[in-house]
């Protein structure tokens, strides 16, 4: 079997997706299990959160980077997709325009991410289906497309957000 050493297993993690589909938010869920209402400060970014998720016995550590709002003004640098071996894609399923970007985000990540990143699709805020104004299945079919992973995540509830990184790092572990 396959010994594993901490260092080997420190995987960059990114949070890509429109301004207020909720990234910071996912974060803070995963990293601490509650949900602060009201959005965070756009030039207040929360940086980086190292945790670990245990995969099949193993431990995967993942660096999960969080923008401080430059998304706002479509200007991700692109030397934050540069060493990214995962990548959360979010939109918000009550925001068109959020899933229309989709794309737009998917090509610049084709055109500065690594080619084996791992990408995640996630439709968040799915506690919001009074409001839904994505169809889940549009969602299944753009990832499908696009050959990634998709499922629908609540950073207010927690609906599959422990699942949506652990998907990421068995993925990352399975490369
Ligand atoms: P970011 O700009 O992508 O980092 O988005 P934020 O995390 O700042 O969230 C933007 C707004 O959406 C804030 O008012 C959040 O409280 C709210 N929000 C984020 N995630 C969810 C969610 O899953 N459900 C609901 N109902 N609101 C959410
Ligand atoms: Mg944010």
């Amino acid at each position: 079997s396959t010994v594993f050493y901490d260092e080997e297993l420190l995987h960059k993690t990114i949070l890509v997706g429109d301004s207020g589909v909720g990234k910071t938010s996912l974060l803070v869920q995963f990293d601490q299990g509650k949900f602060i209402p009201g959005s965070f400060s756009a030039t207040v970014g929360i940086g980086f959160t190292n945790k670990t998720v245990m995969v099949d016995n193993v431990k995967v550590k993942l660096q999960i980077w969080d923008t401080a709002g430059q998304e706002r003004f479509r200007s991700v640098t692109h030397a934050y997709y540069r060493d990214a071996q995962a990548l959360l894609l979010l939109y918000d399923i009550t925001s068109r325009s959020s899933f229309d970007n989709i794309r737009a985000w998917l090509t610049e990540i084709h055109e500065y991410a690594q080619n084996d990143v791992v990408i995640l699709l996630l439709g968040n805020k799915a506690d919001m289906c009074s409001r839904r104004a994505v169809k889940q299945d549009e969602g299944e079919k753009l990832a499908r497309e696009y050959g990634v992973t998709f499922m629908e995540t609540s950073a207010k509830t927690g609906v599959n957000v422990d699942v949506a990184f652990l998907t990421v790092s068995r993925e990352l572990k399975n490369r």
